[in-house]
């Protein structure tokens, strides 16, 4: 059995070739797909008899079956997917702004093994990698609903729900290939963003594979050494080994950086951390976003306060580093990675 949403074009064109049918039906078939969101092959009005059962005989066209949506009063919407093998991961839905354009954000692993001391994704490891086909599946499904419900457009998607991207590089690479290829969601790469706390090998190889899409860096602090109680990854890819890498992407890429730095209470949210962040991000060409921390059941850490989140942006106006207050979204659903799927589990236990 195939699974349709993991094939680029020219795999199911070769696919197809191989079993008599014509090349071109590939074109008719991703257009159907992809474009009028159809996987139903009796739907697919235009194919011969014979290729429709080849379809139906030989083709998983669906990956996930949506469990739970919760919808947040700012317009956010949450997700949860169950796998075929029972394994469940979220994708979450974020309006941009009055224009009716949205933002879809990907798991791309069920839990993680990274164990960042904030996150709710991280508490329990990784059950395993999602496949490139339910990669592409949360774009489909996301497409679906906002069709189906008369939304608007999805315009970007970025990769910072659960798990780490460059932990499930193959399978991120293939997504990004066809959520990007002629024919299939046309999201343009600058339209896609990868989120990273930093696997600094992967760093130049999506530097050098993908020289369009964006990349986002979780810096969260500029010591080290505080840096490794949030990140316990700190300890293998330190914040000088990740500049490097960082300072090698941009010889590829020329693209600016986003540092996503999480504002935590009495932790990283002093003018001593915001001074060692600016002397980390020196001579690098970056644009920070302080994102305000979302509370976490059984995690202690504290959200700043908006006072003290906003002198820490002044001091990186005062010294020109383009920074920005990103709003936490969907706090009533609990869109922080993992959190909807944790409360689930609890809910089931
Ligand atoms: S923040 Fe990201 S990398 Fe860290 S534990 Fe959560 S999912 Fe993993």
């Amino acid at each position: 059995m195939y699974s349709f949403k993991e094939l680029n074009k020219s795999e199911l064109t070769d696919i197809l070739v191989d079993n008599s049918f014509s090349a071109f039906r590939s074109d008719q078939i991703f257009n159907w797909v992809y474009n009028n969101l159809v996987i139903e092959p009796d739907l697919m009005k235009n194919l011969p008899g014979g290729l429709l059962k080849f379809l139906t005989d030989n083709f998983l066209m669906e990956n996930l079956n949506l469990i739970k949506i919760k919808a947040s009063n700012d317009g956010t919407t949450k997700f949860l997917w169950e796998l075929t093998d029972g394994e469940r991961v979220e994708t979450v839905l974020i309006p941009q702004s009055k224009e009716e354009k949205y933002t879809a954000c990907l798991s791309v692993q069920v839990g993680c093994d990274l164990g960042c001391s904030f996150c709710a994704t991280g508490m329990d490891g990784c059950k395993r990698n999602l496949t490139a086909a339910e990669i592409v599946d949360q774009v489909w499904q996301i497409s679906k609903y906002i069709a189906e419900n008369n939304l608007g457009e999805l315009r970007n998607v970025v990769f910072m729900g659960m798990g780490e991207p460059f932990l499930n590089y193959d399978n991120l690479k293939k997504s990004l290939e066809i959520i990007n290829s002629e024919g299939a969601f046309q999201i343009g790469s600058r339209r896609i963003t990868v989120s990273t706390v930093g696997i600094v090998p992967k760093i130049r190889e999506f530097g050098r594979d993908f020289d369009q899409v964006g990349l986002a860096v979780s810096i969260h602090s500029g010591d080290n050494e505080k840096r490794s109680k949030l990140m316990p990854v700190n300890k293998k890819y330190d914040l000088n080994a990740i500049k490097a890498s960082l300072k090698d992407y941009y010889k590829l890429t020329s693209r600016r950086i986003t540092i996503e730095y999480l504002m935590i209470a009495d932790f990283n949210d002093s003018i001593y951390d915001a001074k060692k962040l600016v002397e980390w991000i020196e001579d690098m060409n970056v644009f920070v976003n302080l994102i305000p921390a979302n509370p976490v059941a059984g995690l202690d850490h504290k959200p700043s306060p908006k006072q003290r989140i906003n002198k820490f942006k002044n001091y990186l106006d005062k010294v020109n580093v383009p920074v920005q207050i990103r709003t936490s979204m969907g706090e009533d659903v609990t869109a922080a990675c993992g959190q909807l799927r944790l409360k689930e589990e609890e809910a089931n236990a």
